[in-house]
C-alpha cells in the first residue's frame, strides 16, 4: 500500500482548498477508498477528511419541507434519521447498505462516489476501467452484471441510496473552489459506463457536499425492494424504488441492472400514475419497462427479477 498525507480540514473552505491540490482525494468512511489504495487501483497522494465539516455532517428540514443531507452523514444514521420519516425509501435503503459495519463507516457522499464492485475491475484486470479495452465481463463471468448497458463497462452500479434518490428527484449539491452547482442525480453518473476515472461525472476537484430532497416528494406512497443472493451483507441483485410525488406523478428506479441507478421510461411511470390498473396491464407494463434490456448470456434472469419488482412497485403505489 502506497502512503498517504492525512488532512483534517477545519471548513469546507479549507477542504475545498486542499481537493484542488494534484494528488488530493476525499474520503468519507474510507470503506472503498481504502480498499482502492491497498489493491493498487488509486493513489492520492493526500487524503482529505469530510465527515467533521459541520455543513456537511447535518441533516436539515428546511422551511418548504425538503430535506438538505450533509454528504458526511453515515448511511446508519440516515436509516433512522427522524428527518427523514417522510421518505420512508430512502430509510429503507440505508437499511438495507451492506452490514451493520459498512453502515456505520459508510458516508453517503462516499456510498454515492463508491466505484464498481465487478471483480475483473477489482482485481486488476486491464479492463477499460483499469486502463485496458473493453470489457472483460462480456465473455466472462457476469452473473451480477448489467442488463442495460450503456456502454463499455457492463458492471451495474453498487449503490442502493442512489437508487432511492432517484425515485425521489434528489438534487446533488457539488461544490469545488471554482463554484457550485446543482446536479439531478441521474445526471451525477450520466456516461458512466464510457468513464474510466470514475462512475461520475464529478472533475478532480469537485466533491459532493449534500443532497437536496424536494417536498414534493414528502409522504406519497413509496415502495423499496432489494433482492438478493442471501439475506443480508450483499450486493443487490436488483433493487427497485417506487415513489408518488404529491401531484401524483410516479417514479420507478432501478438498481443493480446498468451502470448507474437506472429510471424506467416515462410512458411507462405516467401509465402507472394514471392508477386503475389490473394485474394484466401492470404485467405489460413491467414488460414494456424492461424492453430495452439487453442482458449478456448469464444474467438473463436479471430482466424477469425487474420486471417481478416493477410489478410489485407499481402495486404498491397505484391508486
Ligand atoms: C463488501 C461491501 C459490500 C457493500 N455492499 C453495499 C450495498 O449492498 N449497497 C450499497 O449501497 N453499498 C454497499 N457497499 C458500499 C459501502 O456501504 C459504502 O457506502 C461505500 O463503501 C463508500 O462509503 P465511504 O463513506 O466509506 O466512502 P469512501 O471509501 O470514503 O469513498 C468512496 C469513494 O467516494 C469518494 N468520495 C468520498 N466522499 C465523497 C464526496 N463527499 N463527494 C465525492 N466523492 C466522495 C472517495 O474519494 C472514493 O473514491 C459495500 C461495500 C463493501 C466493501
Amino acid at each position: 500500500m502506497t502512503g498517504f498525507a492525512y488532512h483534517r480540514p477545519s471548513s469546507l473552505d479549507d477542504a475545498l482548498a486542499a481537493l484542488a491540490e494534484r494528488g488530493s482525494l476525499p474520503i468519507g468512511g474510507g470503506s472503498d477508498l481504502l480498499a482502492a489504495v491497498e489493491e493498487g487501483r488509486t493513489a492520492p497522494t493526500r487524503v482529505v477528511e469530510l465527515e467533521h465539516i459541520p455543513e456537511l455532517a447535518t441533516i436539515t428540514v428546511q422551511s418548504d419541507g425538503g430535506v438538505r443531507i450533509g454528504a458526511g452523514v453515515r448511511i446508519a444514521s440516515l436509516a433512522e434519521a427522524p428527518e427523514l420519516a417522510a421518505f420512508p425509501v430512502l430509510r429503507a435503503a440505508c437499511s438495507a447498505v451492506g452490514s451493520p459495519a459498512l453502515r456505520a463507516m459508510g458516508t453517503l457522499g462516499g456510498n454515492l462516489g463508491q466505484r464498481q464492485r465487478c471483480w475483473y475491475f477489482r482485481s486488476g484486470v486491464g479492463c477499460f476501467k483499469n486502463g485496458g479495452t473493453g470489457c472483460a465481463a462480456v465473455d466472462g463471468e457476469h452473473v451480477y452484471h448489467a442488463i442495460l448497458a450503456s456502454g463499455t463497462c457492463h458492471a451495474a452500479h453498487p449503490s442502493d441510496p442512489a437508487v432511492a434518490l432517484l425515485a425521489l428527484d434528489a438534487r446533488v449539491e457539488v461544490r469545488s473552489i471554482r463554484g457550485s452547482r446543482m446536479l439531478d442525480i441521474a445526471a451525477l453518473y450520466e456516461g458512466a459506463a464510457d468513464n474510466a476515472r470514475s462512475e461520475t461525472v464529478l472533475a478532480k476537484d469537485e466533491v459532493i457536499v449534500a443532497v437536496h430532497l424536494g417536498a414534493a416528494a414528502r409522504d406519497g406512497a413509496q415502495h423499496w425492494e432489494k433482492l438478493t443472493q442471501r439475506r443480508a451483507f450483499d450486493l443487490a441483485l436488483v433493487s427497485c424504488a417506487g415513489v408518488r410525488h404529491t401531484d401524483g406523478s410516479v417514479r420507478i428506479a432501478l438498481g443493480g441492472v446498468a451502470a448507474g441507478p437506472w429510471r424506467a421510461p416515462h410512458s411507462v411511470e405516467e401509465d402507472i400514475a394514471s392508477g386503475g390498473l389490473d394485474d394484466e396491464s401492470i404485467e405489460a407494463l413491467a414488460a414494456r419497462a424492461m424492453y430495452d434490456a439487453t442482458p449478456l448470456a448469464g444474467n438473463a434472469y436479471k430482466v424477469q427479477m425487474a420486471e417481478a419488482a416493477i410489478r410489485r412497485a407499481a402495486r404498491a403505489i397505484s391508486i
